[in-house]
Order: structure tokens, then C-alpha cells, then sequence
């Protein structure tokens, strides 16, 4: 995981949550959802370095700077299991609606823009 540029992911908690219970080693399906964890870009709880599969809390203070984002599933941020310097956090489903409403207000500034353009068209 190291070598292949996932630092993170390479620790011990993240291999036992996907290994199956009883089994020595990741079989295939173990495999395939590392894989997906990876591609969907899922992250490790910062807290206590668990892959964090549902909702999850980022500072929003590191979310808005380059550099790595602070995560935490919501049993470390509940119960205060994590030091950081920020305190603000807000959940994935909160940053998604956050994004839409950013989104929409560009497409009212574009819509905006283009009926001025059309009024000012010489006919
Ligand atoms: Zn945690
Ligand atoms: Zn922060």
C-alpha cells in the first residue's frame, strides 16, 4: 500500500475491518472492496485509523487548504477520541449539500449573464 502511493492504508486496522472473519488472509471479495475503498477515495478515521465505509466528519478548515484533509469517524468525534488544532467539523453529507448549493449559484450567475447578453444583442 506504501509503494503504490496509500500510505494510510497500510495499517493493521484497515486489514482486519475488510478481512473475513476465520480467514488467515483478504480473499478475493476483500480485495475487490480495498479496491473500491481506494478508488472512491473512502477515508481513515484520523481518530482511531479505521476505513470509515459510511458518515464520516472532516475539519472544514483543512478541507479549504491544499495538503491532506482531517477525517474522523463519528465515534472518535463524539466521544472527543482525537487531538487537532480546529474544532469545526462538518459531516460528507453536509460538504455534498454545500457543493450543490455552489453549483446552482454559478448556474443562476451563467443563466444571469447570458439573458443580459441576449437583451443587449442588436436586432
Ligand atoms: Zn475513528
Ligand atoms: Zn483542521
Amino acid at each position: 500500500m506504501k509503494e503504490m502511493n496509500f500510505p494510510r492504508m497500510a495499517n493493521q486496522h484497515v486489514y482486519e475491518q475488510l478481512k473475513e472473519k476465520g480467514k488467515d488472509g483478504l480473499q478475493f471479495a476483500d480485495v475487490i472492496t480495498l479496491f473500491y475503498a481506494l478508488m472512491s477515495g473512502r477515508p481513515i478515521c484520523d481518530g482511531c485509523g479505521d476505513l470509515v465505509v459510511g458518515l464520516y466528519l472532516t475539519c472544514s478548515k483543512c478541507y479549504k487548504k491544499p495538503g491532506e484533509t482531517f477525517n474522523l469517524c463519528p465515534d472518535c468525534y463524539r466521544n472527543d477520541m482525537y487531538s487537532h488544532p480546529h474544532k469545526e467539523f462538518v459531516d460528507n453529507f453536509r460538504m455534498l449539500q454545500t457543493k450543490r448549493i455552489e453549483f446552482l449559484n454559478i448556474q443562476s450567475l451563467i443563466e444571469d449573464a447570458s439573458s443580459i447578453n441576449k437583451q443587449r444583442t442588436p436586432r
